[in-house]
């Protein structure tokens, strides 16, 4: 099967929402009068954001899913996006699971895969994705003010804990370890509390490195500090005091810097709660106020039993030690 073949077989839809989609040099996006475009990429490679082992079809999920995360963080309505494959051989089994999971998410949020690249090489996926906003309302990192509310969407340190499993460095029973695995491998991009967010939320950001590390990227934007004053709710936390054993110390890893969580972390002032609690609502999504932001720099957080966290806690960096 030659390259274009397998574009036809596994990568062409027919395009509905957009212009142009697949088999010409370039897509056509068309979007909606007043709107902005909000567009995000994101690079995985296998070993590096991925096991080798990883089921084709939660893999192409989880591609998508981190870039919707993005569209998501931003308050954007995703609309369309690329797919760049590298691949070391056709495999039209891994091919066929690879699309079927992608497609699967693309319907799901109506966002339509419009074009990308194909070549041979060691696995790695690249997708970019376009989102429509209304022109001025997208969500920035930068909006956090001294007195808003800090909130968190979900539950955080799951997919980290699957990880660890993975490695070995923990061992689960079946219970916790399955739907830690889905967390991991399925993420649920957070779109519909975006989209609710706008104009309640004053910031926002998708928490893929961790809770502690990407909070850090709101407060510089925005030129305020933090106090996170309460563990986020989290079903780690509730099962650990279970009949399994994991240090605490490791938990509070998990929940405040273990990445992969895909939620939300967003600030909004304290007179719009019964307005967040309605965004919750409306979208499916539980939320939880986890802390406030004040105008000293720097970035506090109190541990479950009320002390003071070292600051241990960085998020994951790519080209950090
Ligand atoms: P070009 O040489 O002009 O870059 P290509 O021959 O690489 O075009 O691709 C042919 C068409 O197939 C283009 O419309 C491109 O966007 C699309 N395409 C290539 N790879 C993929 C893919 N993995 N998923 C979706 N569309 C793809
Ligand atoms: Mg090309």
């Amino acid at each position: 099967m030659g390259e274009f073949d397998l574009i036809a077989r596994y990568f062409t839809r027919p395009a509905r929402r957009s212009p142009l989609g697949v088999g010409d040099d370039c897509a056509l996006l068309q979007p909606r009068a007043g709107m902005q475009l909000a567009v995000s990429t994101d690079l995985l490679i296998e070993g590096r954001h991925f096991l080798s082992t990883v089921d084709p079809a939660r893999l192409g999920h989880k591609a998508l899913a981190v870039n919707l995360s993005d569209l998501a963080a931003c308050g954007a309505e995703p609309l369309a996006f690329t797919l760049s494959l590298a691949l070391p051989r056709v495999d039209e089994p891994w091919l066929a699971a690879f699309s079927a999971g992608l497609l699967a998410l693309a319907d799901a949020h109506a966002c339509e895969l419009v074009g990308g690249d194909t070549t041979r090489g060691p696995l790695a996926i690249n997708i970019t994705v376009f989102g429509e906003v209304p022109a001025g309302q997208a969500l920035l990192r930068s909006g956090a003010r001294a007195g808003d509310d800090l909130w968190i969407s979900g539950t955080l340190g799951d997919a980290r804990l699957a990880l660890d499993a993975f490695r070995g460095l923990v061992s689960l029973p079946q219970d916790v370890f399955d739907p830690a695995r889905l967390r991991l491998e399925t993420p649920q991009p957070r779109v519909a509390l975006g989209l609710a967010l706008r104009g309640i939320a004053t910031s926002a950001i998708d928490i893929s490195d961790g809770l502690l590390g990407d909070l850090r990227h709101v407060l510089q934007q925005s030129g305020v500090g933090a106090t996170v004053d309460s563990a986020p709710a989290c079903t780690l936390l509730a099962a650990a005091r279970g009949a399994w054993a994991i240090e605490r110390e490791r938990i509070e890893e998990l929940v405040f810097a273990g990445g992969d969580d895909y939620e939300l972390a967003f600030t909004a002032p304290p007179d719009r709660q019964e307005a967040v609690q309605a965004a919750s609502a409306r979208s499916g999504t539980p939320v939880t106020r986890i802390g406030v932001i004040e105008s000293q720099p720097g970035l506090r957080v109190i541990g479950a039993d009320g002390r003071t966290l070292a600051r241990r806690f960085a998020g994951f960096d790519h080209f950090g030690p």
